[in-house]
C-alpha cells in the first residue's frame, strides 16, 4: 500500500475475502493459499488477485505484487514470514506477528477471546529475551517490567511501497536506557555500504578509509550535522525516541490505532 490512498469502499468479494482470511489464520496460525482462497470463496483466479490487491490498498494484507500467486506476505496483525514476534495460544506456537506494536492488539481478535495470547520476542538492541502475556487486549504480565516498544522511523517513511518496513522498525525494547542504545545505532545494515561498523564509541576518533571520507557511523557519533541531515535513518531514529513516550502509553492500553 502507498502513502495517501483516497479513500473507498471494499467490494463485497474483498469483504468475503478478508472474513476468510482472517478466519483461516486464527485457526491455522498461517494464510491459505489462492487454491484454499478459491475453495472458500468462490472467485476465479483473476478475480482473487484483483480483491486481494484491493485489501492491500486498504491495508488489510500486503502482498507481493509482483508475484503471478499474488504471494501473501501479511495480513495485519500476522506475519507470514518469522517476525521479532511469536505468538502462543494455549501453551502452544500459533503463529508470527506483523510487529511488536500490532502483536498488543492481536489478543482481541475474536477467536482469541478469554484465551491466554503470549507474545515472545526479544530486545531489539541486545536480543534479551521479551515476553508478555496478553488477554481480551489488555497485558497481563511482562518481562522485563519495563518493556517498550521502539518505533526506529517516522511515519513519512511508513507505506511508501508497502508495510514491511515500517513493522520491521516496530520493536520490544527491555527499557528506556535500552531504548536509547537502539536509537544511538542510527543507520539500519541497509544503508551501509559493506565492511563498515555499525557502532562507533563516542569520542572515538575520527578514521579515515583510504583517506577519503570518515566512516559514516563515526561521523554521526561526531555529531556533524551534514551527515545527519544525509542519512534519513539517523532522522528515523531520533523521531523514534520523540515517539517512545507516547508508544510506551500505548502499549499498556493496547486499543491499535497504531498506524
Ligand atoms: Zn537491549
Amino acid at each position: 500500500m502507498p502513502q495517501n490512498v483516497p479513500e473507498f469502499r471494499f467490494s463485497d468479494d474483498a469483504l468475503r475475502l478478508r472474513q476468510f482470511l482472517y478466519e483461516h489464520w486464527c485457526a491455522h496460525g498461517r494464510g491459505p493459499n489462492l487454491r484454499a482462497a478459491h475453495q472458500a470463496t468462490g472467485l476465479t483466479r483473476e478475480r482473487l488477485i484483483e480483491v486481494y490487491r484491493e485489501l492491500d490498498l486498504g491495508l488489510i494484507c500486503t502482498v507481493d505484487h509482483a508475484t503471478q500467486n499474488c504471494n501473501l506476505l501479511k495480513l495485519q496483525p500476522f506475519s507470514s514470514y518469522p517476525s521479532q514476534v511469536e505468538v502462543f495460544v494455549g501453551g502452544k506456537f500459533h503463529s508470527w506477528a506483523g510487529c511488536a506494536m500490532e502483536s498488543v492488539a492481536l489478543s482481541r481478535m475474536p477467536p482469541f477471546a478469554g484465551k491466554e495470547v503470549r507474545l515472545e520476542s526479544y530486545c531489539a538492541c541486545c536480543l534479551a529475551p521479551v515476553s508478555l502475556a496478553t488477554r481480551d487486549g489488555d497485558i497481563v504480565s511482562r518481562v522485563p517490567e519495563p518493556v517498550l516498544i521502539h518505533v526506529s522511523t517516522s511515519p513519512r517513511e511508513w507505506n511508501t511501497t508497502n508495510i514491511v518496513c515500517m513493522c520491521d522498525s516496530m520493536n520490544y525494547v527491555a527499557d528506556a536506557e535500552h531504548a536509547g542504545r537502539r536509537a544511538r545505532a542510527p543507520l539500519r545494515a541497509a544503508d551501509l555500504p559493506p565492511r563498515r561498523p555499525l557502532h562507533a564509541r563516542a569520542g572515538a576518533p575520527l578514521r579515515r578509509r583510504h583517506g577519503g571520507e570518515p566512516d559514516v557511523a563515526l561521523r554521526l557519533a561526531a555529531g556533524a550535522r551534514r551527515a545527519r541531515a544525509h542519512h534519513r535513518g539517523d532522522q528515523g531514529a531520533r523521531g523514534g525516541r520523540e515517539q517512545l513516550g507516547r508508544i510506551a502509553s500505548m502499549a499498556s492500553t493496547p486499543a491499535h490505532g497504531a498506524r
